[in-house]
């Protein structure tokens, strides 16, 4: 469904290579954590996945597709089947959670005046279901602001629900949550990619984490794959 064939990532200006020649193949169903340290190379993978950043060398194919390729305009179908979630999640604190879940349908606009007026009856009720999916019912019109880190997690994830995901993406999604509330993001997000049959790609620091819920762990250092296989066969060293 996605393949990395020799992905470089050279940002201007720098010596190094924030990703060297990754080989990765990903398919429909598989729930997938990428482990490393800090400056791994996690976020820039993560960014080639959905062709936020076109890599230096090498192409991501996306259901036969090479982002390469693709204008803008042939990418956004794409971005729109791919869900996003963040560490800092993204979110407009000043908006309610039904207005930030109602952003998933339209992606950033100029001007978010009387955003609702601007949906269908259909796509607000899909965004209610969303909402409802992750447990948030009644906090509709709750300012995201006010809201806990767990729960704006969770309205990260209902943003990314309403836009239908075949593909979800997770840039270190449980890095400012404590241990409970991560585990708590993580088992939803587990029983979504379950119930849905996506294909799921998430970065962590937490080994932890990874060898709970993922089917699939690779481990980026210095850019590099230096593991690919079952959770239980990578070591607790470290
Ligand atoms: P991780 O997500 O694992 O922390 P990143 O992908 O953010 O890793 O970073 C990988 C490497 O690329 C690091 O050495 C980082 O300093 C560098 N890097 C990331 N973003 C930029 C950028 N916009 N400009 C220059 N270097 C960058
Ligand atoms: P460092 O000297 O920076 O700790 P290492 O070579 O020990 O570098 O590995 C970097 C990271 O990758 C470590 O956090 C280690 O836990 C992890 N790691 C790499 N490969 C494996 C493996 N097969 N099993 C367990 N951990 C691994």
């Amino acid at each position: 469904m996605i393949e990395c064939r020799e992905i470089s990532v050279t940002y201007p200006g720098s010596q190094t290579k924030a990703l060297q020649a990754v080989n990765l193949t990903f398919t429909k169903g598989e729930f997938i954590c990428v482990l490393g340290k800090s400056g791994a190379g996690k976020s820039t993978f993560i960014r080639c996945l959905n062709g936020l950043q076109i890599p230096t060398e090498g192409e991501v194919i996306y259901s036969d597709q090479s982002l390469n390729k693709l204008s803008e305009a042939e990418l956004r179908p794409i971005r729109q089947r791919t869900g996003m979630i963040f560490q800092q999640f993204n979110l407009i604190p000043r908006l309610s959670v039904m207005q930030n879940v109602l952003t998933g349908l339209f992606g950033s606009r100029p001007s978010f005046k009387n955003l609702t007026g601007l949906f269908t009856k259909d796509e607000k009720s899909a965004a209610r279901n969303a909402i409802r999916s992750v447990g948030l019912n009644g906090f509709e019109n709750r300012r995201v602001e006010q809201l806990s880190g767990g729960q704006k997690q969770r309205v990260g994830i209902a943003r990314a629900l309403v836009q239908q995901p075949a593909v979800m993406l997770g840039d270190e999604p449980v890095a400012s949550l404590d241990p409970g509330t991560a585990n708590q993001i993580f088992t939803l997000l587990r029983n979504m990619h379950d119930d849905l049959g996506l294909l799921t790609i998430i970065n962590v620091h937490d080994l932890q984490l990874a060898k709970k819920y993922a089917d699939r762990v690779i481990a980026l250092k210095d850019g590099k794959v230096i593991f690919n296989g079952l959770p239980e066969m990578f070591g607790d060293r470290e």
